[in-house]
């Protein structure tokens, strides 16, 4: 019998329950009541005129789960099926991850219903000027600051900067309104990087403490795409060899291993991991389930389920995209001694880089890529390093024990601000 896979906020919901009961005496007893709805939850029905001269319907949402540690924090998505709940559950683990990484961020996420790699340039920015233009209000370094997620980029994060300068009749805006931008309008060396190093350097964390070897130790990426193919390329550095890789239109492998520079410049050529010379092809879905050392899903929410968990044979399963393992998934991978690090801390240099571009814009600074790595791989070092001492001294899982820091932390937050007592 197959089951409906768990939504993203169904999964994040049960996340929190856990972490609300591990809490339970240290805070409020309303506390789990309070952090299940957000702060605002917005949907935007927008009809831009695109290049066939007609005019188009899509929906898109804003959704800010927490306002206690600052101002919302989350990327764009633009997926065919994002949905106001998947944005709503996206935006509930930000809220953990900005406090887990220590960024004075509250958690927040954008959705536009759309298949980016079915639109035409043109038509791509035409809609996220249009999203830009009716999701405003919305919007501001001190209410809700977007950033690239799925099938959104730097390109589009530089479209998002101007609409809003032109809107305020401006050749800039004052104070960062948006992160992942072009560097030359005041992004970051190293922000588009940031989330595939920081999942990098996780695994290398995770493989220390857990006693294994990083050099020569074997990779799988689900989702050679942003966050994948960084990742992949970043732990190449450290020896380590990808045999696997996947996107929407196929996957690739090779047991000896795939040239990560040569299968870039193939997506980059066609635009898919699919037909790669050197690798052979392989049902996706299987891939997950070869024998490796480091799986990394970096694509899609819920891929890792109660239907597949018991076939994954990979010793560390490392979370780049959001929401991967379902929570049943979680306690199968846990019973079977396979460590998982969760996507609240693994994806989190992307957040914790964005950070260093928003103070950099406020302070009319520009960082080198080397401060910025430097920074980044000592932040993501300390807080795996906190997150793996306390789920030793509690024997909870990794997600638990990031959960638990991260909920802590909010609540803290709302306590200081007097809206628990
Ligand atoms: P992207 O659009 O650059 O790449 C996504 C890749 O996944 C593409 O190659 C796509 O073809 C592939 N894909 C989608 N569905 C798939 C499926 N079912 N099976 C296999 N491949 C599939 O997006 P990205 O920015 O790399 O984001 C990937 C994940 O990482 C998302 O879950 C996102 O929320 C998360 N994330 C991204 C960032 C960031 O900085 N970009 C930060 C934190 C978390």
């Amino acid at each position: 019998m197959t089951h409906a896979r768990p939504t993203i906020l169904q999964n994040s919901l049960t996340n929190l329950e856990r972490a609300t009961f591990l809490i339970d005496g240290e805070v409020p007893a309303e506390i789990s009541d309070k952090l299940r709805q957000p702060v605002e939850r917005i949907e935007l029905s927008i009809d831009p005129q695109l290049s066939d001269g007609r005019r188009h319907g899509y929906c898109a949402f804003v959704v800010r789960h927490s306002t206690a540690l600052g101002p919302s924090k989350g990327g764009i998505r633009m997926t065919p099926s994002v949905s106001l709940d998947d944005v709503s559950g996206l935006a509930m683990e930000m809220t953990w991850k900005c406090a887990l990484i220590g960024v004075p961020f509250g958690g927040g996420k954008s959705g536009i219903v759309a298949d980016s790699e079915q639109l035409n340039p043109l038509d791509k920015e035409t809609l996220i000027r249009d999203f830009t233009r009716h999701a405003i209000r919305h919007i501001g370094p001190q209410t809700y600051v977007p950033a690239p997620d799925m099938g959104t980029n730097e390109r589009d994060m530089g479209y998002l900067k101007d609409t809003l300068s032109s809107a305020l009749g401006q050749a800039t805006t004052q104070g960062c309104y948006v992160t992942g931008k072009p560097v030359i309008l005041g992004g970051i060396p190293g922000r588009r990087e940031a989330t595939g190093r920081g999942v990098a350097a996780c695994v290398v964390e995770a493989l220390k403490r857990l006693g294994r070897k990083v050099e020569g130790a074997t990779a799988i990426v689900q989702g050679f795409g942003n966050v994948g193919s960084v990742a992949a390329k970043a732990l190449a550095e450290y020896g380590v060899r990808l045999i696997g890789a996947s996107d929407l239109h196929g996957a690739v492998y090779h047991e000896k291993g795939l040239q990560v520079a040569a299968l870039e410049d193939h997506v980059n050529h066609t635009g898919t991991v699919k037909g790669f010379p050197s690798g052979m092809a392989i049902d996706p879905a299987e891939l997950l389930t070869v024998p490796c050392d480091i799986l990394a899903p970096s694509a899609a929410a819920s891929q890792i389920t109660a239907e597949n968990a018991a076939k994954i044979s990979a010793g560390l399963v490392a979370e780049g995209a959001n929401s991967p393992t379902t929570p049943e998934a979680d306690d199968i991978l846990a019973s079977r001694g396979i460590t998982v690090i969760p996507d609240i801390l693994c994806n989190a240099g992307g957040v914790y880089v964005s950070y260093l571009e928003f103070t950099q814009e406020t302070q009319q600074e520009q960082m080198s890529e080397q401060e910025v790595n430097d920074r980044l791989q000592r932040r993501m070092t300390e807080k795996f390093n906190e997150v793996w001492r306390l789920s030793e001294e509690r024997k909870i899982s990794l997600r638990d024990a990031a959960m638990y820091l991260g909920v802590k932390t909010v609540c803290t937050a709302l306590i200081a601000r007097g809206r628990l007592s």
